[in-house]
């Protein structure tokens, strides 16, 4: 099990400029990743065709700038060989120290108004100063306001010669289709992690600095396709390690990451079925103060692994192809929903335990881990299985209630709507308690052919889950089920605010809900 070591005293080592900084690179040849984007560029200085506008479209990190930045001196150099800037001549040592005024980085972030671009629009029209071409960088280009698009596609419309932009973005689908049409676009790709971790191994290599194998390996998996973040996460970890070389677990607690045998050991209590096991885990994760979204990666990263390796490890998981796909897809979900969650250790516990109900993994026990009867299989289970809620289809209809499902009862047409509501609601909460968590702070109500379940705008989080198709399919079943095939349903945000407790004291009643309930359900098969 992983055990916290004390933080140890940084060092003094002087640093001047970052290592990300350092080592930027300086001409194409140097960059890592993007090689078709590069040749092409290469090819387009080689033989001066310039396009007037460029579009770099890609992730953070991934060399957006890098690239702008080396592309403006190779148009600039007075002795450019093969494509490449040569870094020494006048023109090309102007733009590295900034001195030229014809090079303009932009940040389209804090720069979005009309008047920055008018600004820019009156000095496109001025030539070079002292280079040959005006290059303008502008950078997060999406974040412009409408007025000042309209501005600059003016420009784009009837680009004034010796004038180069290049826009970089991470939202490409946020730009006017008319701006992305008058560039030329280049989509920039993750690099992938063996190249990350050459490149680490290469940097560490030259900057003196000690680190295990496992360790580089761990940053470029972290990494996620860019470089800056794990030469940032590299630099940290040598303040942090004060003697020997860097190893894993200094990472770990730099990135507020749990181990390898945290995560394995929580798979094994989710696919047991043991709650209380992974209520235990999720609280631990909460009281040392770890990433709880981090966690969720690489639990995801684990499952995956096994469905790619699946055929090795079958004897020692006992999950099918199915169920492991079916376990990534909701823990992906459940990572989504972290990110707009306010309380995000009970979204966790009640997304896992609703993950593992849905899988049926509660039928195991917690003891010993059996096969489970396929879906649909029901013939073959015995009395005590039958007596456990199934994983609904997604459009239960009538005529499908089968006995290995609890029989629901057709409400009688004369009980009033708020009782109708309870009962449906008591089943939903058996069968899908997250679709019952979130359905809870929603206001039904039934006119004519129509449910309405109106919400409060601070539960949009809650409308959007129950929007999300698999859900809506499923509700508008039961509702169907029990109301008639004839009833639609209609999510919306209340228009005036009903009165609801907060939030916070609202999320722990249902968490203390779902650990009765599923608490109950373990319990009755014991
Ligand atoms: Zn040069």
């Amino acid at each position: 099990m992983f055990t916290t070591r004390g933080v140890r005293k940084l060092t003094n080592r002087p640093v001047h400029r970052s290592l990300y900084r350092r080592w930027r690179p300086q001409r194409f040849s140097e960059v890592i990743g993007q090689e078709e984007t590069i040749q092409t560029l290469r090819n387009a200085v080689s033989a001066s065709e310039i396009s007037h506008a460029y579009l770099f479209a890609g992730e953070r990190g991934i060399g957006k700038t890098t690239i702008a930045r080396i592309l403006a001196r190779a148009v600039n150099c007075l002795d450019p060989a093969g494509g490449e800037p040569c870094n020494s001549c006048a023109n090309c040592t102007a733009i590295s120290n900034q001195r030229s005024l014809d090079v303009m980085e932009i940040d389209g972030a804090s720069n979005r108004g009309i008047d920055h671009i008018r600004q820019l629009r009156e000095g496109v029209n001025f030539a070079p100063a002292d280079l040959r071409y005006k290059v303008y960088i502008i950078d997060e280009v999406h974040m412009l306001t409408n007025e000042a698009f309209n501005a600059l596609l003016k420009t784009l419309e009837e680009p004034p010669p010796q004038v180069l932009f290049i826009f970089a973005t991470t939202a490409p689908y946020k730009l006017p289709a008319t701006i992305v049409s008058r560039c030329q676009a280049f989509d920039f790709k993750k690099i992938p992690p063996a190249k990350i971790e050459m490149r680490i191994k290469d940097i560490c290599q030259q900057e003196g600095i000690a680190i295990e194998d496992a360790a580089v390996a761990l940053l470029s998996r972290k990494a996620d396709g860019a470089l800056r973040d794990p030469l940032v996460m590299l630099e940290q970890a040598t303040a942090f390690t004060q003697e020997g070389p860097i190893i894993v677990q200094d990472l770990l607690e730099m990135l507020g990451a749990v181990g390898p045998e945290f995560v394995a050991s929580f798979f094994n209590a989710l696919i047991k079925g043991d709650h209380q096991q992974v209520l235990l885990q999720i609280a631990d994760l909460v009281e040392r103060g770890k990433e709880i979204e981090l966690f969720l990666g690489d639990l995801i990263s684990f499952v995956r692994d096994m469905i790619v390796r699946d055929g090795e490890e079958t004897e020692k998981v006992n999950l099918t192809v199915a169920q492991r796909i079916e376990l990534c897809q909701g823990l992906l979900l459940l990572k989504q929903d972290l990110m707009r969650s306010i309380d995000q250790r009970i979204l966790v516990e009640v997304g896992v335990l609703g993950i593992m109900n849905e899988l049926g993994l509660f039928t195991r026990g917690s003891d010993a881990i059996t096969d489970l009867p396929t879906k649909g299989a029901s013939e073959s289970q015995n009395d005590e299985q039958r007596s456990q809620p199934n994983t609904p289809p997604l459009l239960p209809t009538p005529n499908e209630d089968g006995a290995d499902k609890a029989t629901p009862v057709r409400i009688a047409a004369d009980d009033s709507f708020a009782k109708q509501w309870e009962t449906i609601f008591k089943m939903i909460e058996q069968e899908r308690i997250s679709i019952a968590a979130f359905l809870s702070e929603g206001e039904p109500r039934l006119d004519k052919n129509r449910l309405q379940i109106a919400f409060d705008r601070k539960y949009s989080f809650h409308k959007e889950s129950l929007e999300r198709r698999e859900n809506l399919q499923y509700l508008v079943g039961m509702v169907r089920r029990y109301l008639g095939s004839e009833i639609d349903v209609d999510i919306r945000f209340a228009d005036g605010a009903i009165r609801r407790p907060s939030p916070t004291e609202d999320l722990q009643k249902k968490a203390e809900l779902v650990c009765q309930v599923f608490a109950g359900k373990i319990v009755k098969e014991e």
